[in-house]
């Protein structure tokens, strides 16, 4: 069995929903993990925030125009008048419940409401469009097994166990289609994984279930050794140990969700990347797998806060630095990476919900300074500190761009640097220029 996640381009129009329904039509008892149409997530959550700044016109006039885009792609998807109607009575009733929403007064709890209705909905279209052409698909509530508690991690055993049992009520079924993205709470309350969560969920899915594969679909061939968006003449990178997608993903590299390598991982189940706008590319795999002494990719994580901590009453006293951590732990913000000396630390958060409170009683420690709007810079590969020459390379690249910290050592994968934003596409160039 393979879990298979379809991304919001790839479900993107009648057609990309017609392209993968043909993908995925020979699949069979494999999993197909849908985001939402590319755009309508975006879409939900201008509708949240006019209802926010308590603007209902405008939330509704942005549900009607969402409806319109949706009402033209079931003229587009499906062949049958009955299959338009059936479909048209689904979203339909998802419309009058998001309607319905834009009357609450705003909350958090009812954006991930409105949120959610994305995944909802694209779901519903090709369940419908494969049963119209013949494929015995059923439509699993991810909402029934995908499961966080209350630091929002997800409860495995939960969606192990849920999950198992959703799929044994359907023994005939051919396919089994659900939701990425969306999740209840410890309180049963609908939420989700955070942005581009879709690839968390098949990976949770994959890895609890012990998937034979999980399989990333999206709009281009694979990890590609640099930011595509920023760095021309990238490449597809088609091997990756976990530990390197991992650290990729965390540090920026879009494709990914930041934490969905963590399960497979752990499970052990390899993650592939692969095109659906060109299925025969190789793509990227994934698997506890290392090629030695190889650079493999940079990538790039924005809006990172640097905080440095001077103290006179020495630094590396013993107990010092956990008093600095358990301030950032009571404030419940993780921290990225680290730098020490003699008389002072730096760290970085990408995260500044509770940086003031953070700030108040750092400052009873020593000075603090902070620095924001940095990008961490991650050079991924064989990195392993008895290799020699690659952490010189990669500074060697940065050799004219002043760089705020620097990070190796902490894994044999990784190089960090924290440089400017206004450095960034620079930096990313000129460690494409010179490491690949
Ligand atoms: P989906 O909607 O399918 O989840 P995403 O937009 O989340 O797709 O991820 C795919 C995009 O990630 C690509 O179109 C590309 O612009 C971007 N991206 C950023 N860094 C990389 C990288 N290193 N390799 C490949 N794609 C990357
Ligand atoms: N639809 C969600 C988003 O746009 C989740 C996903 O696409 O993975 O972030
Ligand atoms: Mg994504």
């Amino acid at each position: 069995m393979k879990v298979k996640k379809f991304g919001g381009t790839s479900v993107g129009s009648a057609e990309r929903i017609k392209n993968v329904g043909k993908l995925i039509s020979g699949c069979k008892k494999d999993i197909i993990v849908l985001s939402a149409m590319s755009g309508t997530t975006n879409s939900l959550l201008e509708i949240s925030s006019a209802i926010k700044d308590s603007d209902q016109a405008r939330a509704i006039e942005l549900i009607d125009l969402l409806r319109e885009k949706y009402a033209v792609t079931i003229n587009d998807l499906y062949k049958t008048a009955d299959y338009k109607a059936k479909a048209t009575e689904a979203i339909e009733e998802i419309f009058d419940e998001l309607k319905e929403l834009s009357k609450k007064p705003y909350s958090q709890q009812l954006e991930k409401e409105i949120v959610a209705k994305g995944e909802m909905m694209s779901t519903n279209l090709m369940n419908l469009h494969l049963h119209e052409e013949g494929i015995n698909s059923v439509l699993l509530p991810a909402l029934d097994f995908i499961k966080i508690d209350k630091h929002g991690e997800p409860i495995e055993e939960f969606i192990k166990e849920e999950a198992t049992k959703s799929i044994a009520s359907y023994p005939e079924a051919d396919l089994y289609i659900t939701q990425g993205f969306i999740c209840r709470n410890e309180d049963g309350e609908i939420d989700n994984l955070q942005r581009g969560g879709s690839d968390y969920t098949a990976s949770l899915i994959g890895a609890v279930l012990g998937a034979d594969e999980i399989e990333i679909w999206t709009d281009i061939d694979g990890m590609h050794n640099n930011d595509p968006r920023f760095v021309e003449e990238t490449r597809p990178v088609h091997n990756l140990h976990f530990e390197e997608a991992a650290e990729l993903a965390y540090f920026g590299a879009k494709i990914l969700h930041p934490t969905c390598i963590l399960p497979a991982r752990e499970h052990n189940v390899p993650v592939r990347l692969l095109n659906t706008m060109d299925p025969s590319a190789e793509g990227t795999l994934i698997e506890n797998n290392l090629e030695k002494n190889a650079i493999k990719a940079v990538a790039a994580k924005d809006n990172i806060t640097a905080i440095k901590i001077k103290s006179g009453r020495m630094l590396l006293a013993y107990g010092f630095l956990k008093k600095v951590f358990e301030i950032f732990e009571k404030y419940e913000t993780s921290i990225d990476m680290i730098t020490t000396s003699e008389v002072g630390v730096s760290l970085t958060i990408d995260n500044e919900k509770n940086l003031p409170k953070i700030e108040e009683e750092l400052g009873k420690l020593g000075s603090v300074t902070i620095d924001r709007d940095m990008v961490i810079i991650c050079v991924v590969g064989d990195l392993e500190w008895t290799n020699k020459g690659f952490e010189a390379a990669a500074l060697e690249a940065l050799r004219n761009v002043p760089v705020r910290m620097i990070s190796y050592g902490g894994s044999n994968y990784n190089i960090s640097f924290l440089v400017r934003k206004e450095d960034k596409i620079k930096a990313l160039r000129l460690l494409s220029y010179h490491l690949f």
